[in-house]
């Protein structure tokens, strides 16, 4: 059990790849708090899971990840019922798929907020917390997209290719505070957030769903296969280890060779 009396927030993790590392965290004794939306019934499933499984209590956090009051007020409920967090995972994120002159600027602002701006808030928060602990671990789920670009994803590769940069700026503020920043970089994970963009990608292309699944999005990956959300968890759980304390921002792909080419 790595990561006994240890605490993680994950944001974004009532589904996808956030609830998979919240999982693998568990598994190795974690106090999780999970975060994000859906059904309540389902989310308080999930967290007695995790608290049987990881044998530390979870917790559940409806905060809005976009209202930095929200941020903070979730990362002190944190603090004060379990000292930490010692690892956060800036994870949560929604896309919107549109050429820039019909990209709507709602859509824009949300995601620029989600996707990146809540990871500056809630690193913020808690570099605090983890310098007086002396240990910390700040991961955040980037993208193929903070390395490459697509077309008609503009706020999405503005937010993540910022991700990464703030991934390497705070990684060489805290060098020397053990604490390590570092980001994932998946290619395409079947989750909700790809099966989504679909028909917007249909529309935005004209072509049908079998070709954006195998002409758009696995045309990109050349192991011609969806990344799993277990896979990224596990890479998400190694940089936790002791033995990862040396990786700090670094940008860490896990795309089936997409950005190789
Ligand atoms: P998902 O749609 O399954 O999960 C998104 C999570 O974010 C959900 O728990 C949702 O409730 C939560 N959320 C949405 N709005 C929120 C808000 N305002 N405040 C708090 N939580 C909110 O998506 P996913 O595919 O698991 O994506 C997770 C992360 O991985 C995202 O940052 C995404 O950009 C990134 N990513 C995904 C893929 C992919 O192919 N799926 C690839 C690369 C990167």
């Amino acid at each position: 059990m790595i990561l006994k009396g240890k605490s993680a927030i994950v944001t974004g993790s009532t589904s996808g790849i956030g609830l998979a590392i919240a999982k693998a965290f568990a598994a190795e004794g974690a106090s999780v708090t999970i975060n994000g939306f859906g059904d309540a019934a389902a989310i308080e499933t999930e967290r007695a899971a995790l608290e049987a499984t990881a044998g530390a209590t979870a917790y559940y956090s409806n905060a809005d990840m976009m209202d930095p009051a929200a941020i903070e007020a979730m990362v002190k409920a944190c603090s004060d019922a379990t000292g930490g967090p010692d690892i956060i995972v800036n994870n949560a994120g929604i896309q919107h798929v549109a050429p820039i002159e019909d990209f709507p600027p709602d859509q824009y602002e949300k995601i620029i907020k989600l996707n990146l701006s809540a990871a500056w808030y809630l690193t913020r928060a808690v570099v605090p917390i983890m310098r007086a602990k002396k240990w910390g671990r700040i991961l955040s789920t980037a993208s193929a997209h903070s390395l490459t670009a697509s077309p008609n994803k503009s706020a999405y590769v503005m937010a993540k290719h910022g991700i990464a940069g703030l991934t390497k700026t705070i990684a060489l503020e805290v060098a020397t505070a053990g604490i390590t920043v570092n980001c994932i970089s998946p290619g395409y994970v079947w989750t909700p957030l790809v099966e989504n963009q679909i028909p917007d990608t249909m529309k935005a292309r004209g072509l049908t769903r079998e070709q954006v699944i195998n002409d758009v999005l696995l045309d990109a990956q050349p192991t011609k296969q969806f990344v799993t959300p277990e896979e990224v968890a596990a890479l998400a759980l190694y940089l936790c280890r002791d033995e990862a304390r040396s990786i700090t921002g670094a940008n860490l792909s896990i795309d089936g060779g997409w950005t190789a080419q």
